[in-house]
C-alpha cells in the first residue's frame, strides 16, 4: 500500500477540463473566474458577500486592515491554530493576546475570553480571532454577545470549517463563516483543506462597508470604479485611495475552486463517515477520540486523538508508512512569540492538549482499506 498522509487532495477529471478551458481563455487573472468562485462560495456558505484571494494568510491580513487593525491594538486568539491567524494581527502593527481552549471543543474558551475582557476597560482589546478548529464550529454567538458587550470585532478563521454548522440559541442553523455573528470569516483552500485551489483563499462577511474596503485592498488600493473616484480624467483614470496590496487569486486557480466546491457536500459527508468509523474503532483503546453528538454540523477538517503515548504511536504509525500530524504547536510556544513574552505555563490546556494531541488521516478520497489499516495498525499498538 502507498504512504497514507493525514490530508491530500482529490482533482477530478472535471476540475481538470476545468482547468484548461480557464488556461485557453482570455483571462489568466482578473477575468470572470474569479466572480464566478465568490459567488458560487457565497452561496455555498451562507453569506452575502465573497472576496477570493491569494491564500488564507492573506485574507487574515486583509481582514485585520480592513478592520483598521493599527499600531497599540490588541486582539485575542487562540494559542491552538496555525501561526497566521495571530500572525496577521503583528502584520499590521497590533499585538496578541491569547485565551486558553476549552479542554473538550479545543477552540477558544469563552469563559477565559469574558475574564480578559472584565479585567480590562473597554476599548482595551479591539477585536477576537476565534478558530474553527479541527472544523469544530466556534462558538460564535456567544463571542458575539461579548463583542457587542465590550466592543469588538470578530475575524473567524473557518479555514477548518467550510460546511460546518450550529443551532443558534434561536434554534437557527448558522453555517461557519455566514457572516450572521462574525464580521469577517476567512478560509483557505491549501491542498490539503477542504476546496484546493494549490494556493487560494476567500473572505465572506455580510457587510457591504467591509466587502468594498477589501475589494480595494486585495489590489493596492487601486479603483477604477466611476462611483468611487474623486475626479475622472478620461477612461485610463484610475486611483489608488489606500496602501494596498496585490493578494489577488488567478481565474485558473478559482476556476478549479468552482469546480471542486461541485463536490463539498460529498467530500464533507465521507469526512465525516471517516470521522465515525474511527469514533466507533476507538471506543475499547485508551484514546480520547472527539465528542461528537451528530456528526452533521462537525467540519472534520481534521480527526484529532489525544493519547499520553502521542510520539511513540506517531513514530509506530510512521514506520507503517501512515503520516499522521500534530496540530497545533501552541503559538504561544513558537520561539518568536516567546520572543514577545509568552512563555510555557502561560496557557496549561493547550500545552496539555499539545502534549498528547495527534491528527489521524482524514481525507475524502481515503479508501475503506486504507482506513481498515490505518485503525488496524492503531489497535495493535495499543494491543
Ligand atoms: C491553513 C490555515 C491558515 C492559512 O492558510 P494559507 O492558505 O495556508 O495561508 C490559517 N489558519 C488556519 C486555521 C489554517 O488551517
Amino acid at each position: 500500500m502507498k504512504a497514507i498522509p493525514y490530508g491530500r487532495q482529490f482533482i477530478s477529471e472535471e476540475d481538470k477540463e476545468a482547468v484548461l478551458k480557464a488556461l485557453t481563455s482570455d483571462f489568466l487573472t482578473q477575468g470572470p473566474e474569479i466572480t464566478k468562485f465568490e459567488n458560487a462560495f457565497a452561496d455555498y456558505i451562507g453569506a452575502k458577500y465573497a472576496v477570493a484571494v491569494s491564500n488564507g494568510t492573506a485574507a487574515l491580513h486583509l481582514s485585520a486592515l480592513a478592520l483598521n487593525v493599527k499600531e497599540g491594538d490588541r486582539i485575542i486568539t487562540t494559542p491552538i491554530t496555525f501561526a497566521a491567524s495571530a500572525n496577521c494581527v503583528l502584520y499590521c502593527g497590533g499585538s496578541v493576546e491569547f485565551a486558553d481552549i476549552d479542554e473538550t471543543t479545543y477552540t477558544i474558551d469563552i469563559k477565559k475570553v469574558e475574564q480578559l475582557l472584565e479585567s480590562k476597560p473597554i476599548g482595551y482589546y479591539k477585536g477576537i480571532i476565534p478558530v474553527d478548529m479541527a472544523g469544530q464550529p466556534v462558538n460564535t454567538e456567544g463571542l458575539r454577545n461579548l463583542a457587542n458587550k465590550y466592543n469588538l470585532w470578530i475575524i473567524e478563521d473557518a479555514c477548518h470549517a467550510p460546511g460546518g454548522y450550529f443551532f443558534d440559541s434561536n434554534n437557527v442553523k448558522q453555517n461557519c463563516g455566514n457572516g450572521h455573528f462574525a464580521d469577517l470569516s476567512i478560509f483557505s483552500f491549501h491542498p490539503v483543506k477542504h476546496i484546493a485551489t494549490g494556493e487560494g483563499g476567500m473572505i465572506t462577511t455580510n457587510r457591504k462597508d467591509l466587502y468594498e474596503k477589501l475589494l480595494l485592498l486585495r489590489t493596492h488600493g487601486i479603483t477604477k470604479n466611476p462611483e468611487l473616484l474623486h475626479k475622472n480624467d478620461g477612461d485610463w483614470y484610475y486611483e489608488m485611495q489606500e496602501l494596498g496590496y496585490n493578494y489577488r487569486i488567478t481565474d485558473i486557480q478559482c476556476a478549479l475552486g468552482t469546480s471542486q466546491l461541485k463536490r463539498a457536500d460529498n467530500g464533507l459527508k465521507r469526512r465525516q463517515e471517516i470521522a465515525k468509523k474511527y469514533n466507533e474503532a476507538f471506543k475499547c483503546i485508551s484514546i480520547t477520540t472527539p465528542e461528537i453528538n451528530d456528526y452533521d454540523y462537525h467540519a472534520f477538517h481534521l480527526y484529532v486523538v489525544l493519547t499520553e503515548n502521542r510520539k511513540e504511536l506517531y513514530d509506530y504509525l510512521r514506520k507503517n508508512q501512515i503520516y499522521s500530524q500534530v496540530h497545533y504547536i501552541p503559538v504561544h510556544l513558537q520561539p518568536y512569540y516567546q520572543k514577545l513574552g509568552w512563555k510555557k505555563g502561560d496557557f496549561p490546556v493547550a500545552e496539555n492538549y499539545y502534549d498528547r494531541c495527534l491528527s489521524l488521516p482524514m481525507f475524502p478520497s481515503m479508501t475503506d482499506e486504507e482506513q481498515n489499516y490505518v485503525i488496524e495498525k492503531i489497535l495493535e499498538f495499543f494491543k
